[in-house]
C-alpha cells in the first residue's frame, strides 16, 4: 500500500491523537510564540529519575547489557517483581510501560466484539486500545456523587455473556479515586458469579495513595487465577522515560501475553530493565518521601481550586484532581480554552477521559508553578 493508498481499517474511526498530547503540544506552541502557559495537563513527575538508578543503567551499558533481551523481560528482572508479589517468574511480563502490558493484555484475549467494562472517568488510553485490538469498550457513568467509583450494582448491570475483562483502575487517572478492601470486596463478590469476566487491576499509582493501599488480589484472592496485575516504574520512580512496565498473572495469560509481545516489540529495552531493577530492589525510602510531597501538592491545588469557586473531590491518590467546569461556561471544552487564553494555564477537558463537565489537573508539578497555576486561575475566573 502506497502513503496514497492508505486508508485507515475501520476500527479506528474515533481514534485521534489524544487529547493530553493536543493540549500539551498546544502549550508548547504558545510558548515559543513567547506566551507564558503553565501546562498542567501531564501526568509525569517533575522529580528527576533517582541517581543510583541513572548508575544501574550506566553500568548496564558499560557491562554490555546491550543485546536483545527475553522477550518476557530480563530473568533478574522478572524474578525481582514475582519475589515482591509472591509469584512466580512465569507469572510476569515486562513491557515498554504499563500501556504495552494493557496493550498486549487486550490484543492477546480479545475476539471481536469481546466487552471490556471500564468506569468513567477512565485513562484516556483505555477505551481506544479495547477498540484497537477489535473489542466493544463497555463505559460504566461514575459521577463525583459516588466519588468516581464503579458501584456492584453498576457492574452486574453492565455484565454480557461477551464481557471478558473488568478493568479498574486505583488510585484513578483521573480522578485520583482509591478503592478500599471493603468495595474492592463488593466488585468480587458480583463476579463470583460470571466466570468468563477477568480483572485487570491497574495499580501504577499504588505507591501514591494516601489512604490505606488495598491491592486487588489482595482483597479478593480468589479471583487472582483470573487477575491481571498491572504495575511500573513511571509514576513513583519518576521514570516515565525509561518505558519499563509489568503485568502480574496466571501463567497461561502471560504466555499469551510474551506471544504478542515477541511479535511487535521483542521485549523492553535491557538498560532500561537493569534500571527498574535497581529501582525496586535498592532502599525504599525514596516513596514515602515523594508520597508526601505530592500529597501537599495535593492540599494545595485543591484549597486553590475550590478558592477559585471550583468544585473538585478531594483525590486520595495519584497525582491528578478532577473539579467540575465552572458553572458560567457551557462546556469543559470552552472552560479549557477560557483558562488557555485568559489565565495562560492548560489543563484537559473531562471529555476526554469520558466525563464532559470536568477538567483535569495534573499536580505533578514544581510547587511554585501549581501557586502560580492557582492564582492565575482565581484571577481569570473572577472575571466570570
Ligand atoms: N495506567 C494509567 C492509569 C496511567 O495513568 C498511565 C500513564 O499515564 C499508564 C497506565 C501508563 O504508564 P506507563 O508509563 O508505564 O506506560
Amino acid at each position: 500500500t502506497s502513503i496514497q493508498e492508505f486508508q485507515p481499517a475501520d476500527r479506528l474511526d474515533g481514534i485521534e491523537l489524544s487529547e493530553i498530547v493536543r493540549i500539551s503540544e498546544q502549550a508548547a506552541r504558545l510558548r515559543a510564540q513567547g506566551v507564558d502557559v503553565i501546562a498542567l495537563s501531564t501526568g509525569e513527575p517533575d522529580f528527576p529519575t533517582p541517581s543510583h538508578v541513572v548508575e544501574a543503567a550506566h553500568r548496564a551499558a558499560i557491562d554490555g547489557q546491550t543485546r536483545y533481551p527475553a522477550t518476557a523481560g530480563t530473568p533478574t528482572l522478572r524474578s525481582a517483581i514475582a519475589t515482591e508479589a509472591g509469584a512466580r517468574p512465569e507469572n510476569v511480563v515486562v513491557s515498554t510501560g504499563a500501556k504495552q502490558v494493557l496493550s498486549c493484555a487486550m490484543m492477546a484475549t480479545l475476539n471481536p466484539g469481546d466487552e471490556v467494562i471500564m468506569a468513567a472517568p477512565f485513562w484516556t488510553s483505555y477505551a481506544d486500545m479495547v477498540s484497537l485490538a477489535g473489542g466493544v469498550p463497555v463505559v460504566v457513568s461514575c459521577p463525583a456523587t459516588q466519588k468516581f467509583k464503579l458501584t456492584p450494582d453498576q457492574l452486574e448491570a453492565a455484565i454480557t455473556p461477551r464481557t471478558r475483562w473488568l478493568l479498574l483502575n486505583s488510585p484513578s487517572n483521573p480522578t485520583g479515586a482509591v478503592y478500599s478492601k471493603a468495595e474492592l470486596q463488593a466488585l468480587g463478590a458480583v463476579l463470583q458469579n460470571y466466570p468468563q469476566v477477568w480483572v485487570i487491576s491497574d495499580e501504577i499509582y499504588q505507591h501514591l495513595s494516601f489512604v490505606p493501599f488495598t491491592p486487588f488480589v489482595q482483597a479478593v484472592p480468589e479471583l487472582a487465577e483470573r487477575t491481571l496485575i498491572v504495575n511500573g516504574v513511571s509514576k513513583a520512580y519518576s521514570m516515565t522515560g525509561w518505558r519499563i512496565g509489568w503485568g502480574i498473572g496466571p501463567a497461561e495469560l502471560i504466555k499469551a501475553m510474551v506471544a504478542v509481545q515477541g511479535q511487535i516489540t521483542s521485549g523492553a529495552c535491557s538498560i532500561a530493565q537493569a534500571a527498574a531493577l535497581e529501582a525496586i530492589t535498592a532502599p525504599q525510602g525514596l516513596l514515602a518521601e515523594r508520597r508526601q510531597a505530592m500529597r501537599a501538592r495535593r492540599d494545595l491545588v485543591v484549597e486553590g481550586l475550590n478558592a477559585a469557586g471550583l468544585e473538585c473531590a478531594v483525590p486520595d491518590g495519584a497525582f491528578y484532581v478532577f473539579p467540575k467546569t465552572h458553572a458560567k461556561m457551557a462546556t469543559d471544552h470552552e472552560f479549557c480554552r477560557f483558562l488557555l487564553d485568559e489565565a495562560g494555564v492548560a489543563l484537559v477537558p473531562g471529555r476526554a477521559f469520558g466525563m464532559p463537565g470536568h477538567l483535569r489537573l495534573s499536580f505533578a508539578y514544581a510547587t511554585e508553578s501549581l501557586q502560580e497555576g492557582m492564582r492565575r486561575i482565581a484571577d481569570a475566573t473572577a472575571k466570570l
